[in-house]
């Protein structure tokens, strides 16, 4: 289906633009892409030309949504959203069991696209099907029990009986980024067509075909063709069209896009979920199994070449083993192989995009002319391709410098010494950033109490970044500006959902009733209330 990239491909030159050069080839099979595009919901007649980050060759001319497109998409989602609402549960649940299953079945296929969209090594690909496996299977087999109607404790015992729905809240918009396009896709998706509502997703204009593969094994696994739509085009003009016509909006992405959806958001008072940026802090005790330190920080560092919102940008070493561990972080950064391909046993891909490169670029750049000291990487590597950046360790870096307080999103690390563990907490929880962090201590006790009083989300002990993430149970999100509600675990369904109190009142009034006048009603009613508490009722 795919052919190999050509590493000698002349990276230099810049990106081929098939639709101006007729010499122009495509990296990727034209059959597979016009079979995965009818999917995205385009009349405009217009198209958008993508490329790999692998070599700069073209892949694919994506078409575009108009705002009338947008409004059709939204059209057919809601005639779904009508006749999906009434589906069962378990009949949900047993369509998400399948797409468990050819998410398995087709990981090779998935994985291949996310690397020529992304440039990301095989490694990291693999962990957006799997992600999206263990998804599946939780809500196809949770949704029921999360969702299903449960008492709730009545105003007058025996008499009034309380139940909660929730109820869908018809369909849903999601905005979703490029570093991770299976996994961001699908993952909030899922969670909303298994609480009965329609989608209508808008993936990152480089990253569509990814998206559209997890479209079609949706539709293969049985879910009506119409209940997820997909619009493709410029997030500053489709964005405003989604949440125009959404009843909640889910969007990943930057912080600085996270609050222009949230002010549109507000002015409909619809809800929306914001899944926004990080600058994740990782502490190594001094009772740290160092080894395993070590190959933590690698993973929570140099994962998806550090564009992953839960990646680690700050490390805080505790000083008595300070030099130890950076000897063997260093070691094991040097040690990291960096090249382009599809196939496994690479460490580390290239960044995404020209914008990825920059801001890589100007972080390290200005640390270094500020003093920072460089202890492996730090530079670009044009030679393996057009966005290839070595996996950079620093040391030295200060306030005033960028890469301490932003967010770089690259493979970039500042080394700081600690040697009191109160201090350690109050340098993570500085910034208003609050998505990850991560302890390493061999006193998982000692951790768990730090980790409650770190500001962040999700915290790992004794691991990077994978046992929160990895762990569908348990909600995931950002505090502070690191975003607003959770995805995955029971809140992860709920959000898409309106909490519906329903009571049946039985013998007794509200009111007056038997003969009584409203002074002897009060009366009672006092009574009773006294009574109440004093059995101990809530
Ligand atoms: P981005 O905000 O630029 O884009 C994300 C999505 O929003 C894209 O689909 C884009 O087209 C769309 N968009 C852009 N402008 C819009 C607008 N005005 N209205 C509506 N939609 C708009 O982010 P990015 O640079 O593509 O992604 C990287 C950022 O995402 C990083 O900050 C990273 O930390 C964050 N991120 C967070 C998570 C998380 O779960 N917390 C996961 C992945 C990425």
């Amino acid at each position: 289906m795919t052919s190999t990239p050509d590493p000698a491909a002349p990276s230099d030159l810049g990106p081929a633009d098939p639709e101006h050069d007729p010499s122009a080839s495509y990296a990727l099979d034209q059959q597979m892409v016009r079979e995965l595009t009818k999917r995205i919901v385009s009349t405009s007649g217009e198209a958008a030309a993508t490329y790999t980050p692998l070599t700069g060759q073209a892949l694919a001319m994506i078409p575009q949504s108009s705002d009338a497109d947008v409004d059709q998409a939204f059209a057919r989602a809601r005639e779904a959203a009508r006749a999906w609402s009434l589906t069962s549960i378990e009949h949900r649940q047993r369509l998400l069991l399948r797409l468990h299953d050819l998410v398995m079945q087709h990981q090779a296929e998935i994985m291949d696209v996310i690397i020529w969209e992304t440039g990301k090594a095989r490694k990291h690909a693999y962990d957006e099907p799997l992600h999206i496996a263990l998804t599946a299977r939780y809500y196809g087999q949770r949704t029921k029990k999360i969702m299903g109607t449960h008492k709730a404790i009545g105003a007058v015992p025996g008499l009034t009986q309380v139940e909660i729905n929730h109820v869908p809240k018809g369909v849903v918009g999601i905005i979703a980024p490029w570093n991770y396009p299976f996994s961001l896709a699908l993952c909030d998706g899922i969670a909303a067509i298994a609480a009965g509502n329609a989608v209508v997703i808008k993936p990152d204009s480089q990253t569509v075909l990814t998206a559209l593969i997890g479209a079609r094994l949706l539709e293969e696994a049985g879910f009506p063709k119409d209940l997820w739509q997909t619009v493709a085009g410029a997030g500053s003009k489709i964005g405003p069209e989604m949440i125009s016509r959404a009843d909640y909006i889910c969007f990943t992405g930057s912080t600085a896009t996270g609050k222009i959806i949230a002010k549109g958001c507000a002015d409909r008072l619809i809800g929306c979920s914001l899944e926004l940026g990080g600058k994740n802090p990782i502490l190594i005790l001094r009772d740290a199994d160092i080894n395993r330190a070590v190959e933590g920080a690698v993973r929570a560092t140099f994962s998806n070449a550090g564009q992953l919102c839960v990646s680690t940008e700050r490390m805080y070493v505790a000083d008595a083993i300070y030099d130890r561990f950076k000897e063997k972080f260093v070691a094991a950064v040097k040690a990291m192989t960096l090249r382009p391909g599809l196939d496994w046993g690479n460490d580390m891909g290239t960044l995404t995009g020209p914008s990825q490169l920059e801001a890589v670029t100007k972080h390290v750049e200005d640390a270094k002319a500020k003093g920072a000291t460089v202890l492996a990487g730090g530079r670009a590597r044009p030679d393996l391709g057009p966005y290839f950046y070595e996996p950079t360790i620093l040391e030295g870096v200060n306030p005033e410098m960028k890469c301490f307080g932003e967010e770089t999103f690259g493979p970039v690390i500042s080394l700081y010494r600690f040697t009191d563990e109160a201090d350690a907490i109050a340098r993570a929880n500085q910034g208003e950033y609050g998505l990850n962090g991560s302890i390493y201590s061999r006193d998982t006790k000692r951790a768990r109490a730090m980790a409650k009083r770190i500001k962040c989300g999700t915290v790992n002990v004794n691991e990077a970044f994978a046992a929160t993430f990895a762990s569908i149970d348990a909600p995931m999100g950002g505090m502070r500006e690191s975003g607003q509600g959770r995805r995955q675990g029971a809140e992860g369904l709920l959000r898409y959902t309106e909490t519906q109190a329903v009571a049946v009142q039985r013998l007794l009034r509200f009111g007056p009733s038997f003969g009584l006048n409203d002074k002897k009603f009060a009366g009672v009613m006092t009574a009773n209330l006294k009574l109440l508490k004093k059995i101990g009722r809530p």
